[in-house]
């Protein structure tokens, strides 16, 4: 039976198929949702030009 580690947590999950786990690659959908929310504010704080607006001032 194939395993993947939870991108989340690490936890080990066993499955026969991908879609045996509809939250895959994570054991659950808090990990899927803390994996995504830490991936967003990565993007957003790359994104932001947060100092433009104070240079003008
Ligand atoms: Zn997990």
């Amino acid at each position: 039976m194939p395993k993947i580690k939870c991108r989340g947590c690490g936890k080990e999950l066993f499955y026969n198929s991908i879609s045996d786990i509809p939250t895959f690659p994570f054991c659950s959908e808090r990990c899927k949702l803390m994996d995504l929310g830490s991936w967003f504010n990565e993007e957003r704080r790359i994104d932001e030009p947060a100092t433009d607006d104070e240079l003008e001032i």
